[in-house]
């Protein structure tokens, strides 16, 4: 029988190791995909990437990396639209990894995004299967949410960075604003 290949979007390493533990259990082959131009600034971005390498290596997953970075384009793309500014990043980030996936022959794609309690999980999955129609590769829903003490605890473990804000210099600023409160997109 042969192994079906998933191509798992990464959002950062500690978000990745349960949806990547869950996944294999259920039979797929993963390899990782590290798209994310809404981090901002770039020594953020650079924190990110490296925990999100750490966890490759240490779960032996292959890793795609597209670090072309480019925070000017994103806040292009966000301005003057800061309130639905998510829909923009989710689909900018779901859209490059669901591309990749067909044009690499994966049988399927998923993202990590959907593991954070914090995240507008009903957008990221409507947003992941129209792009799933259009650009004609299956994507594989999981509510990976239920796994997040157990990734929260791997991650400490492993002793990666883990970070204070969802992403984007608007999240930065939000979280002073919020009780503190971390990784949260606006409501
Ligand atoms: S709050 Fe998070 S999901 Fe929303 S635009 Fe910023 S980085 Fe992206």
């Amino acid at each position: 029988m042969t192994t079906r290949r998933l191509l798992l979007h990464m959002c950062c390493g500690p978000c990745a190791i349960y949806p990547l533990r869950t996944l294999r259990a259920d039979g797929w082959s993963v390899h990782g995909f590290f798209y994310n131009p809404n981090i901002q600034p770039c020594r953020e971005f650079e924190r990110r990437l490296e925990a999100a390498r750490t966890v490759s290596e240490r779960e032996e997953l292959p890793l795609i990396v597209r670090d072309d970075y480019d925070p000017v384009e994103f806040l292009r793309n966000v301005v003057f639209r800061e309130q639905q500014r998510c829909v923009y990043c989710y689909s900018v980030r779901i859209e490059a990894a669901a591309r990749i996936a067909r044009k690499s022959g994966f049988d399927a794609f998923s993202t990590t995004l959907l593991y954070s309690k914090l995240q507008k999980h009903e957008l990221i999955e409507e947003i992941a299967r129209d792009t799933s129609r259009r650009i004609g590769v299956p994507f594989i829903y999981r509510d990976f949410r239920q796994g997040w003490r157990e990734g929260h605890e791997a991650a400490k473990m492993m002793g990666i960075y883990r970070q204070q804000y969802c992403g984007c210099i608007y999240s930065e600023a939000e979280r002073y604003h919020r009780g503190g409160k971390k990784d949260r997109p606006p409501k």
